[in-house]
């Protein structure tokens, strides 16, 4: 439990569902009920209140060292780790120092929103993709499924993979915020336990604080943690509208722009690209449709930038642009011949496919995490 968080009363019984202490003041965490729901008895928190209403998960969050202390005896368990990430985010959402904590328990990665990716994608190759990026993450494991929790492909493999692996233990499910672990879940909830139609919290015996706990007909559990908050990912630094905006809830039309050395592409106001050095060449922008692209002179990016950020230059709004860290640069050269992503956690990433090399600076909020991979598609 956090030090910030304001107790109703001192005895307060708290949640009936769950056990936590009840709070009003923030919804992003534990034990969150809103005033207007204090008259009804008995009070539940609005985690409880949604799994015994919608069949929704947890929405709590946590930062990663609190998650690893919360889950520091997963290693001492005998279970089944699913690890969820987010394949617009892939290092952003990446946990590191995940195979530490689980101990010998297998981890199945199970890889979400590939429904973003264009048509003729070659899942093969994502697979594989993903596979090298997981070995040089030191990310060890059994199984890699590629689905999406929301248009409900790949879903049947996520089943196999758990039936396989799983052999009657418990499901630890872990994910960083956003990556679609409440979807999938409960898809699971809705796959694997009859509970759809008469769910009530007192269904959820082993439900404490932090963890929740969803029995599954064999005694086995599915035990959804919180998801973990990092910082170093756009997605996190924004406001809820602006989030809206940033993740792409359709497929990605990737945008092709022929530069000449000393061009800018700005980003809203969240990021921009400046090609400093290098031939004319073309770079393939993988970000969210809702966000517009404007290209300009390296020379004149500045002043542009303020003069029009927030305006032509958004979102983020001017008011919201104010709550952002400032800009911070981070230079890229691309060598000959190579085939790149810039990957910019939360925003997306650039695909440079230089010929002759060039060399970048990528402006983007302090703190945001701006990463060089092997090119995705
Ligand atoms: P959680 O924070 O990990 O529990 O994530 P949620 O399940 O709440 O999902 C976060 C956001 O990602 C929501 O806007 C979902 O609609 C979206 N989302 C979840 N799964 C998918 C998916 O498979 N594809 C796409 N495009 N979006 C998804």
């Amino acid at each position: 439990m956090t030090a910030d968080r304001k107790l109703l009363t001192s005895d307060s019984s708290g949640c009936t569902g769950c056990g936590v202490a009840l709070q009003t003041e923030d919804p992003q965490k534990l034990g969150y009920v809103p005033e207007s729901a204090l008259a009804r008895t008995p009070i539940i928190c609005q985690r409880c209140f949604r799994i015994k209403n919608y069949n929704e998960s947890s929405s709590i969050t946590l930062n990663q060292d609190d998650f690893l202390r919360l889950l520091g005896h997963v290693g001492s368990t005998n279970s089944l780790v699913v690890n969820i990430v987010d394949l617009f985010d892939f290092e952003g959402s990446m946990i590191s120092s995940l195979a530490r904590f689980v101990g010998t328990n297998p981890i199945v990665l199970v890889v979400n929103k590939i429904d973003l990716l264009p048509k003729v994608t070659n899942y093969n190759r994502i697979l594989n993709w993903v596979q090298r990026q997981a070995k040089e993450a030191g990310l060890k494991v059994v199984e890699i499924v590629l689905c999406s929790a929301k248009k409900n492909m790949g879903f049947e493999r996520v089943i196999e993979a758990l039936d396989h692996h799983r052999k009657g233990r418990d499901i630890y499910v872990v994910g960083a915020t956003n990556v679609g672990k409440s979807t999938l879940i409960n898809r699971l909830i809705r796959d694997y336990s009859d509970l759809d139609s008469e769910l009530t919290t007192s269904q959820y015996p082993g439900t404490t604080l932090d963890l929740v706990r969803i029995p599954l007909d064999d005694g086995s559990s599915i035990i959804d943690t919180p998801g973990i908050v990092y910082k170093h990912r756009l997605t996190e630094l924004v406001s809820k509208s602006d989030l809206v905006k940033l993740m792409p809830d359709k497929v990605l039309k990737p945008l092709v722009f022929q530069l000449n050395e000393q061009q800018t592409i700005f980003f809203g106001g969240y990021a921009r690209f400046d090609f400093v050095q290098g031939e004319r060449q073309s770079f393939t922008f993988y970000v969210s449709n809702a966000l517009n692209p404007h290209r300009t002179k390296l020379e004149r990016a500045d002043e542009l930038y303020e003069e029009h950020k927030g305006v032509m230059l958004a979102p983020p709004t001017l008011a919201e642009l104010e709550l952002l860290p400032p800009w911070t640069k981070h230079a890229v050269r691309i060598p000959k011949g190579k085939s790149i992503d810039i990957s910019i956690s939360g925003l997306g990433w650039v695909k440079a496919n230089s010929q002759s090399g060039a060399d970048l600076v990528v402006h983007v909020p302090k703190g945001v995490k701006v990463s060089i991979r092997e090119s995705l598609i």
